[in-house]
């Protein structure tokens, strides 16, 4: 198969790459503005690399959406803060430049694996998330770290209709707080804009304030990026054509903890790793006002669990990575990251 990722560098983009390119006679042809986690596989001569700008280079996409079997559209800014720092700069590149990939993919026919978000379920009081029940729930405009949720659930919506009326044919994946290495850069942490892990671990390089959110009493589910990986792998591979216009929910609902317990578990794991048990000082772990920290555009979900009956139906997959080997991995690779 030929693999079209948009994003390659990112997050899941270089993640799935090193696994394709690992254990499969794929080949990957991949875009993105960066190179810095993809050192790995630049010398395979399976992965066929073009740094460039999804709303530029719009020749190279349409030859690539032609010529590949399955792509994936993995642009995106994925960190509430941005959401509500920059909403129009989120709907531009989440919304319209996807929109566009998903035309040409409607074009050829082709086959889409888009990556939905767990977000879309936005406050839903449901106690697991179900992908074919779930109601999706937002706030009001004025509370505009919705507009990712939005633009994802459009997308998800207009990749549905075209669908099931036979012009492409998807699997929409919705991620559940997908943990691992090099999951942001350091570099965005340490200015404050990072998702949760990477903000914790770097506020503990730091040796400043773990803050908690309105108490942290919000829960996630984090999932390990290689369990991730395998689910993707799966819906890749496609067998039977299982997933074939199905939305499937990749998360790890035994990993639900609050963000006060995060906080804890992640500062006991660097307490004791080996280079920091000795450090003369730890960060305190302080409460902070969801407005001071996001400004007034924030909403808090307060729980977000997956059901993952249907992966496990469809592509027979179960996650494997518990919660604390899953952020002791992190940990170790982004101190690992900073040591260089
Ligand atoms: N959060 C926090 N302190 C931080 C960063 C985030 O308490 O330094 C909270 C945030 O309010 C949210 C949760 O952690 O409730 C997860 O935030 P993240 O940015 O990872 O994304 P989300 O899961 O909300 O999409």
């Amino acid at each position: 198969m030929k693999i079209l990722i948009f994003g390659v560098n990112g997050f899941i983009g270089h993640h799935l790459t090193n696994r394709i390119l690992g254990t499969t006679d794929w080949s990957v042809y991949g875009m993105d503005l960066g190179v810095d986690r993809l050192s790995t596989s630049l010398d395979n001569p399976r992965f066929h690399f073009l740094e460039g700008d999804i709303s530029i280079n719009k020749e190279w996409i349409e030859y690539h959406i032609k010529k590949c079997d399955a792509i994936l559209p993995l642009v995106a800014i994925a960190t509430p803060k941005s959401y509500v720092e920059n909403p129009v700069g989120v709907f531009n590149l989440d919304f319209e430049m996807n929109l566009n990939i998903i035309k040409q993919c409607v074009k050829y026919h082709k086959r889409v694996l888009f990556p939905s978000t767990s977000e879309v379920y936005g406050a839903s009081t449901d106690p697991e998330f179900k992908e074919d029940e779930t109601f999706l729930v937002v706030g009001p405009i004025q509370k505009e770290r919705w507009i990712y949720s939005c633009c994802k659930q459009l997308l998800d919506r207009v990749i549905y209709a075209h669908g099931t009326r036979g012009d492409l044919e998807f699997t929409l994946f919705r991620p559940f707080n997908w943990v691992g290495p090099r999951l942001d850069s350091l570099d965005t942490a340490k200015e404050g804009s990072s998702r949760v892990v990477t903000q914790f671990i770097a506020e503990l390089l730091m040796k400043h304030p773990l803050s908690l959110v309105d108490g942290g009493g919000q829960k996630r589910c984090f999932t390990y990026v290689d369990d991730g990986i395998d689910a993707l792998m799966k819906i890749l591979e496609n067998k039977d054509d299982c997933c074939k216009n199905q939305i499937i929910n990749i998360g790890n609902p035994h990993n639900e903890c609050s963000v006060k317990e995060l906080a804890c578990i992640l500062k006991k794991i660097f307490m004791e790793h080996p280079d920091h048990k000795s450090d003369p000082v730890y960060s305190e772990i302080v409460e902070v006002s969801a407005g001071s920290f996001y400004g007034k555009g924030y909403q808090d979900i307060y729980t977000r669990k997956p059901s993952i009956e249907k992966a496990q139906k469809l592509l027979g997959w179960t996650p494997a990575t518990g919660l604390e080997e899953s952020l002791r991995k992190t940990l170790y690779a982004f101190l690992e990251e900073n040591e260089r």
